[in-house]
């Protein structure tokens, strides 16, 4: 509902009152979960370790079970992927050269039982060329920034998802 409503406010500066009714009446419902937001931790990744391992380690060292996080930096090595939606899985090519984290989105959630971290990335070469995509082990950190934020509530789990073929968030 609060969604709905927000949806509402922020189209209606931008569209006719008619208009809005009908997006906000067609739109599918948004599953969802409320958080209440908790500690914020600044952190700096190790050299030479993988991205996704020293996030993971970092939130099990302070009990993280939800969050979210942003990372900016370099990495020596890349492995990114693309979710095929026909095939249903992940097709992944790995970069061997210095690339700049022009941004690193992600959250924290729990997949059977354990700390599980999803991010992607955009990043540059020395030429500003960016490439992007779902960021996968082995991407080796050169150095890098973490800004992340705990979130406390019913810890959010991840359970296969019949349709997509994905681990998505049960809520
Ligand atoms: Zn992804």
């Amino acid at each position: 509902m609060c969604y709905l409503i927000l949806l509402k406010t922020s189209l209606s500066q931008f569209l006719g009152a008619k208009h809005v009714q009908e997006e906000a009446t067609s739109m599918d419902t948004i599953s969802h979960a409320t958080f209440e937001t908790e500690r914020c931790i600044l952190g700096r990744l190790p050299h030479g370790k993988d991205l996704i391992r020293a996030i993971e380690d970092l939130c099990i060292e302070n009990s993280i079970q939800t969050g979210v996080f942003f990372v900016i930096g370099a990495v020596i090595s890349v492995t990114l992927g693309s979710y095929d939606q026909n095939q249903q899985v992940y097709v992944t090519f790995k970069k061997e050269e210095p690339l700049e984290i022009v941004n690193c989105t992600g959250n924290v959630s729990l997949k059977d039982g354990k700390v599980a971290v999803h991010a992607h990335a955009v990043l540059a070469d020395m030429n500003g060329q960016t490439i992007g995509g779902h960021i996968f082990s082995e991407t080796i950190v050169y150095a890098a920034e973490i800004y992340l934020r705990e979130l406390l509530g019913k810890p959010l789990e991840r359970e296969y998802d019949s349709i997509t073929g994905l681990s998505l968030w049960k809520l």
